[in-house]
């Protein structure tokens, strides 16, 4: 079965045409991110339909995307979009109502999100406390803030799992979080299509029960497209297998991976029914 470990279906049906029919047709399994209660509510449905149908499941996650505090101009309204997601979060939560926590995270990418740190920090660690509370798997956004993460390694090994959505980081900084014990899992995309080398590297170089895939749909788009889609999934899967051939590792057929990408996609958010 096909899994998809970070995906915005809210988004991704707004975008294009025929989403939910195709993840149908591929037979998806998805973690839905959401960061809104439309959102939520959306996926939520979603997962109600697939039960009822009998088709693969989907997880609803819910975090405050840490890029909404630079989203509002200004003071905006940041204090309080940001305290009402809080308020979310914490009552699907209690409601058992969530797969997992995310994405929740650190962007430093420009100068915008990086002005908005201390209100980043302040997010991460709620939504930290949140998932170690609940027991709940962390669904990572991180970009040009790998250091934040370490020096969260501690607690972070104290998490049930920690999904790394569209893995930024290099073999050597995904070696030392395992080191470090943090139940770590290294989600590729449309990345791995699009040369990025190191990414490449990693996706070749981690071990095989570490390795999720994922679309991001509709945030990555392969080059050409305007927007990543389910249909991305089976060829980020072939070229995850491709690399993994070359470097002689583990998981080296498209097959292969994607039954050991399953058991790490169950073993990350599960269990489920
Ligand atoms: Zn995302």
């Amino acid at each position: 079965m096909f899994t998809d470990a970070h995906c915005h279906p809210f988004d991704l049906k707004r975008a294009i045409n025929g989403a939910v029919e195709a993840r149908r047709r591929l037979g998806i399994m998805c973690a839905a991110s959401a960061t809104g209660a439309e959102e939520f509510a959306y996926n939520e449905e979603l997962a109600r339909t697939a039960k009822a149908e009998g088709a693969p499941p989907l997880l609803p996650c819910f975090a405050v995307h840490p890029q909404l505090p630079a989203s509002l101009p200004g003071a905006g309204d940041a204090g309080g979009r940001v305290r009402d997601g809080l308020a979310l979060l914490e009552s699907f939560a209690c409601e058992g109502r969530l797969a997992a926590v995310g994405e929740t995270g650190f962007d430093l990418f420009n100068g915008a999100f990086r002005e908005t740190e201390a209100v980043q920090d302040e997010l991460f660690a709620a939504h930290l406390e949140t998932a170690l509370r609940h027991k709940l798997p962390l669904v990572l956004h991180v970009r040009r803030a790998m250091h934040k993460v370490f020096a969260h390694a501690r607690t972070l090994a104290k998490c049930k799992a920690v999904i790394f959505h569209s893995w930024p980081g290099t073999v050597g900084e995904g070696e030392a979080l395992l080191r470090r014990k943090v139940n770590a899992f290294f989600s590729f995309g449309t990345a791995i299509l699009l040369n990025h080398r190191e990414t490449m590297r990693c996706c070749a170089a981690f071990p095989l029960s570490r390795i999720l895939t994922e679309t991001d749909a509709p945030y990555q788009p392969l080059r050409g497209a305007r927007h990543s889609t389910w249909e991305d999934l089976p060829r980020v899967l072939q070229a995850a297998a491709a690399l993994r051939r070359n470097a002689g590792a583990a998981g080296s057929s498209a097959g292969e991976l994607e039954t050991a990408v399953e058991n790490n996609f169950r073993a990350a958010f599960g269990p489920f029914e």
